[in-house]
């Protein structure tokens, strides 16, 4: 059965002390995770060890990057590498969000990169991808998702793609408050899995996590959480807010 996870994106919000009062209140009640579900906060690189130490104990509680450097190591200033979070014990790192994608050059051969740099440092790519407004009101959002995992993913072997967490973020509603329709989500979702049969076969699909991310918030998580094909939520603005995501946590399947 294939993980059902709940993803915070804190981006770059958040001093390191109003960062330890989220956790302060995210932890305040114990949260037990069901079997198969995971809470991942990708938090910004001064606070991953502090962030780490909140929630060791935890069961299902992980800490991720938001991004890193495609290359192993080297003349890179103010880059930050797989092998320096392996170093630290961090497992998964956000990999091609849209914001690095629009601002920072990351392309679809550079985010293939950089899966392959966190696979041989035992990091978990959070692959994302998605379509921009004028994409989709062209129809051709399938066509781009799949170029998109074609171009930075499908050079992985078979025990390598299940390593992989992808997140469907379109970017149209990432932070404009325009989540997709749950059919929306589904549609992609399933033509997502589809195309990873179509490269890996049924069961290496199946096995998959595909989160949606784009304005999703304690009032509409429990509807796409239900669509068969949503493993679960990458999740920006709601995440800074404990009580948000603390329901986000529990609309998981
Ligand atoms: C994100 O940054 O990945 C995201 C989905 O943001 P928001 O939830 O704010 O739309």
């Amino acid at each position: 059965m294939r993980k059902q996870i709940a993803a915070a994106n804190w981006k770059m919000n958040l001093t390191y002390q109003q960062a330890e009062k989220l956790f302060d209140e995210l932890l305040e009640e114990p949260i037990s995770l069901k079997e198969g579900q995971e809470a991942i906060f990708a938090v910004p690189f001064p606070y991953l060890i502090m962030a780490k130490s909140e929630v060791d104990e935890m069961h299902g509680f992980h800490i991720a990057a938001q991004n890193c450097n495609n290359k192993k190591s080297g003349a890179f200033t103010g880059e930050v590498s797989a092998e320096m979070l392996q170093s630290i014990g961090i497992n998964y790192c956000i990999i091609g969000h849209s914001e690095r994608r629009e601002y920072f050059g990351d392309t679809n051969a550079i985010i293939a990169e950089k899966v392959n740099i966190c696979l041989q440092h035992k990091v978990t790519p959070i692959f994302c991808c998605g379509e921009v407004l004028a994409i989709r009101e062209e129809g051709t959002q399938n066509a781009f998702v799949q170029q998109q995992l074609e171009e930075s993913l499908f050079h992985l072997s078979e025990s390598d793609i299940t390593k992989i967490i992808i997140a469907y973020e379109p970017v149209w509603a990432i932070g404009t408050g325009k989540t997709a329709t749950t059919a929306q989500a589904q549609e992609m979702h399933h033509y997502i899995r589809s195309v990873l049969a179509s490269k890996y076969g049924d069961n290496i699909a199946d096995e998959i996590s595909i989160l949606y991310g784009g304005s999703v918030k304690a009032a509409n998580a429990n509807e796409l959480f239900a669509a068969p094909d949503v493993d679960g939520g990458l999740v920006g603005g709601a995440s800074l807010v404990a009580t948000e995501f603390l329901s986000i946590i529990k609309a998981l399947k």
